[in-house]
């Protein structure tokens, strides 16, 4: 079993940290609230008073934080840089998900000092963060890939090696883009039937069972009532926000210009997202697209 330093213990990393626990790993935990620290404590980790102490002795430090600037500031350009702090043979594994460019430095930065940091960003959400079922993708060397797999594997069920540093988030920006549209055309799709009559319960069958079948049906309907245990059911509280599917999206957007990709549905997916959470709806999940829809 391995001793593992774990930063960032919101939505997804509270519950991934104690997967890690429970497969009998030593977790040393940080995160700057305090509320997550202590969820993350009676789960059975060791608190830690900083970043610095979290990755003592560490073979493994997994982060899961918001955005780029934090991955960077963390490692890099904050006032303590975690890699003055791990430990040489420490493997450094970002399951946050960020822009694949800022990944790239990073992962730049750790190899001239020796130091092997890979992206391997998730995806799932809370409830395969909890149930310990999250896919993720990874970019890193083979060599690298093969020494995360074991650890990754307490936390989730589908670990694909995308690439070489940055395919994990690039990976993960096309499928975000694409759970976007989606989430929006299920809404859409609810909200025009329910409009016109139908029960949402009876349309949301009808379509999963047909050619409209898909994720947001299956498992995360955005419309209340529906489904017990997803966001929509408990006013859109917990999994994942607004402000971060934005990011997402304007990670994905950035994607398609440095390629030359042309995105439309993208980009319209962006301008609902934008508009939506101008409504000081940011803090609430992505789920709660619908809102808009039903506000219009
Ligand atoms: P969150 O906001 O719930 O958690 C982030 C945590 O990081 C917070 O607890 C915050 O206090 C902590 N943090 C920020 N800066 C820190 C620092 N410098 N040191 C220590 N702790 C710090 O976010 P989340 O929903 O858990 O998402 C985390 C990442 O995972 C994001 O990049 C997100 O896009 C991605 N993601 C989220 C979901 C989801 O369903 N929520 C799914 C897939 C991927």
């Amino acid at each position: 079993m391995a001793t593992i330093g774990f930063i960032g213990l919101g939505n997804m990393g509270g519950p991934m940290a104690a997967n890690l626990v429970k497969a009998g790993h030593q977790v040393q935990v940080f995160d700057l609230s305090a509320a997550a620290l202590e969820r993350a404590v009676s789960a059975g980790a060791q608190a830690a008073d900083s970043a610095t102490s979290a990755v003592k002795g560490a073979q493994f430090v997994i982060t899961m934080l918001p955005a780029g600037q934090h991955v960077e500031g963390l490692f890099v350009t904050g006032d303590t840089p975690l890699f003055d702090a791990v430990e040489s043979d420490a493997l450094i594994i970002d399951s946050s998900t960020i822009d694949a460019e800022t990944a790239k430095r990073v992962s730049a930065v750790g190899a001239a000092r020796g130091i092997d940091f890979i992206d391997a960003p998730v995806s799932g959400g809370v409830g395969a963060a909890t149930a310990g079922t999250l896919a993720f993708m990874v970019g890193a060397t083979e060599a690298q890939f093969e020494r995360a797999k074991p650890i990754l594997e307490a936390m989730g069920k589908n670990i694909f090696r995308a690439g070489d540093s940055g395919a994990g988030q690039i990976a993960k920006c096309c499928n975000n883009m694409m759970l976007a549209i989606q989430m929006a055309g299920a809404s859409e799709a609810l909200n025009m039937g329910v409009r016109n009559g139908l029960d949402p319960a009876v349309l949301s069958e009808i379509m999963k069972q047909s050619s409209g079948n898909n994720w947001a049906l299956q498992v995360y309907n955005p419309f209340p009532g529906v489904m017990p245990n997803v966001p929509s059911s408990n006013n859109y509280q917990g999994g994942f926000a607004v402000d971060l599917m934005y990011k997402d999206l304007g990670l994905a957007m950035d994607v398609s210009q440095q390629s030359g990709s042309p995105t439309p549905m993208g980009s319209a997916a962006r301008a609902l997202y934008m508009l939506h959470r101008k409504n000081g709806t940011g803090g609430l999940d992505f789920s709660s697209i619908l809102k808009f829809y039903q506000e219009q």
